[in-house]
């Protein structure tokens, strides 16, 4: 056997793979990246693979949340419908040129949980709107980009609240490579195969053309309708440049698009979902004809209601995915409050903008072709868990015909 990986080492190899599986930056290309100044070490290993790798240039944008937080205390009033778009403007057009987009992640789950609702909901949708031209280039794959995760101070608190800093972190960190899975001999290898692995799943529900997905379990009794022409995605995925990569890392998720207009029933959240620095725990809806009419949440209620309110088409849902119980991160046990990893332990549902890319031909479809097919949109996109050990998932036929995807957590099919 050979000596386990230091530290370093796992980070440089979080880095190859942010950058040779995750972007699968091409020689010449741009990189645009975002990251924390808490992960200044994994964002420098990131450009130096990335340079290795052929890039033209890397640009890294460091963020400080406690520059966030200063705002929501000592800024007027009139800043919370500011947002800066000019740098969200020169992001798309980085794209637009070809730039491949990098965002290392690592938030503090509750930075704003203290912040007025209503000054938090008006810099989210100030923000949205900003950053809706760069985002609809990334959620339309017009270029590859890829999201990794960085254990943060703030981060690793809330992740092991029982835990001393130093060990917090250690523990976050280890989580984050094992997801990520940079351990194994090679994992460029184990890569390729969990992509194999996806793309089996992916293949044999697309045979499958169900009409709609039934979700039932404690709390759940919903029918999910699939768009017309809906298509199942997962693991790695060809962006319209033409390159192969993987948008998240981790990820375990197979996923498609619903129909805006044929989601009805109840359902309730199985994890707290952490949306923009505040905690929204045991959301529980009610969905008429594709609309949210009813939605509680025990925690978070007056974020939940802002999110619900940001347009028509945040009512609506924008994905639907299965993700097994077994999956790795699932049987961690942790709660990550963080979607990459959390949504990537448990099937689930997001409001909101829905992928042109989870359609048959999706790159040739026009906005009303997809609309007229059951797209929905929305400045938002919000996953949240809805799956368990408990959940059993059927798929339906247009006659209502039944067929058993998941028992208990499990693909069956
Ligand atoms: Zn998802
Ligand atoms: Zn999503």
């Amino acid at each position: 056997m050979s000596a386990p990986l230091t530290f370093d080492q796992r980070l440089d190899r979080l880095a190859d793979i942010a950058v040779n599986v995750g972007l699968g930056l091409q020689k010449g290309q741009e990189v645009v990246m975002t990251a924390p100044v808490e992960a200044l070490d994994l964002s420098r290993r990131i450009s130096r693979a990335a340079y290795r790798a052929g890039a033209s240039l890397v640009t890294a944008i460091l963020g400080d949340e406690q520059q966030t937080v200063l705002r929501y205390r000592h800024a007027d009033n009139s800043s919370f419908d500011m947002a800066p778009s000019w740098l969200f403007e020169g992001m798309a057009s980085a794209y637009r040129n070809g730039a491949a987009r990098l965002a290392v992640v690592g938030d503090d789950p509750a930075l704003l949980a203290d912040e007025d609702p209503e000054k938090v909901a008006r810099a989210n949708r100030a923000r949205s709107k900003a950053y809706s031209p760069a985002l609809k280039l990334i959620s339309d794959f017009a270029i590859n980009w890829a999201i990794v995760a960085a254990a943060t101070p703030a981060w690793a608190r809330a992740v092991f609240p029982d835990d001393s800093e130093p060990v917090a972190l250690d523990k976050l960190w280890d989580a984050i490579f094992k997801a990520s899975r940079v351990d194994g001999p090679d994992p460029v290898a184990a890569w390729r195969d969990h992509n194999a692995a996806l793309a089996r799943r992916t293949t044999m529900l697309n045979a499958r053309r169900f009409h709609a997905l039934r979700f039932t379990g404690p709390g759940a009794g919903l029918t999910v309708g699939l768009a017309d022409g809906h298509e199942w995605a997962g693991g790695a995925s060809t962006s319209r440049n033409g390159v192969v990569c993987n948008a998240n890392i981790p990820t375990e998720e197979v996923f498609t698009t619903p129909h805006r207009l044929r989601v009805s029933g109840h359902v309730r959240a199985t994890k707290p979902l952490s949306y923009m620095g505040a905690l929204i725990e045991d959301i529980a809806v009610r969905f008429e004809e594709g609309r949210i009419v009813e939605a509680h949440a025990r925690k978070g209620q007056d974020v939940l209601q802002k999110v619900l309110e940001t347009d028509e088409g945040a009512r609506r849902l924008g994905e639907v995915a299965l993700v097994p119980f077994s999956s790795p991160i699932s049987q961690s046990g942790l709660l990550f409050y963080n979607t990459l990893f959390d949504e990537n332990a448990a099937s689930h549902i997001a409001l909101g903008q829905a992928y042109s890319k989870c359609f048959v031909g999706g790159d040739t479809l026009s906005e009303s072709q997809l609309s007229a097919q059951g797209a929905n949109r929305s400045l938002i996109h919000i996953d949240w868990m809805i799956g368990s050990g408990e959940t059993d998932v059927d798929g339906l036929d247009a006659d209502g015909r039944a067929t058993a995807v998941m028992r208990q957590g499990e693909f069956v099919i």
